[in-house]
């Protein structure tokens, strides 16, 4: 394949929220960017497509306006045990739901209108870093050079890129996510987690009047279950009678879910190779958190404002490194740690049920435990 002649200011591996979010931030500065991304918009991602609040004045500052898309807006959380106990609690901040096939499609085409070229279906494969010069990115549709690289190409790190070596230690465990999108009556303002043997589930009302429901749980419980999601659910999940009648009483829009494996939640870096990473790709939160994606798009902002100093030489490259990483620290190091804690009470027949016994009598508690892996709005 031919090397592009044109040399863009910044290339971007992934167009998920972090990466579009970034391409949107930069192009507004005049900055040259070329997104690349492996799929095609609109597509369907797992995730449980509930944001938290403190994304939605940003998300608007890029062009999207929330307000005119009707989306539930979300204060009520239930979380309920295998052994059918249910904790109700009054979310302080709350969030709000739509789809990733909705938000990534729409931040996609703001983009796009705002200059970024978005290379679709084009995985990149390798890259070469020239040094002062930039870098060769290596993808499906040619090479690209580009003189800035970030990466936010979610959970898995390419093969051509250098993981952090410190990233095993916190690893806790090894995960598969699953989602639907299905038809039921769960009110529009409330979001449910279900604990199930080593999992949980989560349901809360998206766009286009469907519900997302998603779970994670071990790949052991797969295995287990003969790698046949079908039985896991009817074996594992429906033990928990509110997932039961879920699965049992909505409608699904998709009969086969979406599934994904190997997901692992730790902090990882925020440089690796030259590369500036940003969400999932610098370090990913446990989802019972429900705050991944505010995560990617706030490490957005951050990334893009000190490139932005760069690209009007206003600062070194080496001074991008230094104050994104202390910022990235700042902002997220303790959220992450305190999701993997957490995550340990979630997924347990005896501690979870009760945990949420004991939680429900202390709302206050439940509300640092909560403000402990959210920040505010930005
Ligand atoms: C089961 C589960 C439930 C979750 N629920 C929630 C929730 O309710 N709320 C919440 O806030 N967060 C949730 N999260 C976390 C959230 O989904 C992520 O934090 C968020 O998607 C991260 O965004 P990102 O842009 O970093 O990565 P992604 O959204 O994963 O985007 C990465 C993009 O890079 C592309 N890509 C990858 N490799 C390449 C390559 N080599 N070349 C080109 N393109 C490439 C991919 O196709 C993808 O589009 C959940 C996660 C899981 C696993």
């Amino acid at each position: 394949m031919e090397t592009q002649v044109k040399k863009y200011d910044c290339g971007i591996i992934g167009g998920g929220l972090a990466g579009l979010c970034l391409a949107i931030q930069l192009a507004d500065r005049g900055v040259s960017v070329v997104l690349f991304e492996k799929n095609q918009y609109p597509f369907h991602k797992v995730c449980g497509e509930y944001i938290s609040m403190e994304s939605w004045d940003f998300i608007k500052s890029l062009g999207l306006n929330l307000d005119q898309l009707n989306l539930p807006i979300i204060n009520k959380l239930g979380i309920s045990s295998e052994k059918g106990f249910m904790l109700e609690h009054n979310l302080q901040m709350g969030g709000f739901g739509i789809s990733r096939f909705s938000l990534d499609h729409a931040l996609s085409r703001i983009a796009i209108a705002k200059g970024v070229v978005i290379l679709e279906h084009c995985r990149v494969n390798g890259m070469e870093d020239l040094g002062n010069e930039g870098f060769i990115v290596k993808s499906a549709l040619g090479d690209y050079n580009v003189s800035i690289l970030c990466g936010s190409y979610g959970k898995y790190t390419p093969q051509f890129l250098a993981r952090n070596p410190a990233e095993t230690v916190n690893e806790s465990g090894n995960y598969i996510g699953v989602k639907y999108h299905i038809k039921t009556d769960l009110a529009p303002n409330r979001i449910e987690l279900h604990n199930f043997k080593d999992g949980y589930c989560g349901i809360s009302k998206v766009d286009q009047d469907w519900h997302c429901l998603c779970y994670l749980t071990t790949s052991r419980n797969l295995q287990d279950n003969g790698k046949d999601i079908k039985a896991m659910e009817a074996n594992v999940l429906h033990k928990n009678p509110f997932l039961k009648s879920y699965f049992t009483e909505a409608e699904f829009i998709n009969k086969a879910p979406l599934v994904i494996s190997n997901i692992h939640f730790s902090k990882k870096q925020t440089q690796t190779d030259g590369v500036f990473l940003l969400g999932d790709a610098a370090g990913s939160i446990t989802p019972l958190c429900g705050n991944g994606m505010s995560m990617g798009i706030r490490a957005s902002k951050m990334l893009a404002t000190e490139l932005i100093r760069y690209f009007e030489q206003k600062q070194s490259i080496d001074e991008v490194s230094a104050h994104y990483q202390k910022a990235w620290n700042h902002a997220f190091a303790r959220r992450i740690t305190a999701g993997y804690y957490l995550q340990g009470l979630f997924g347990k027949r005896n501690t979870t049920d009760l945990a949420l016994r004991t939680l429900n009598k202390f709302p206050g508690a439940l509300n640092k435990l909560v403000s402990l892996t959210h920040g505010d709005r930005f």
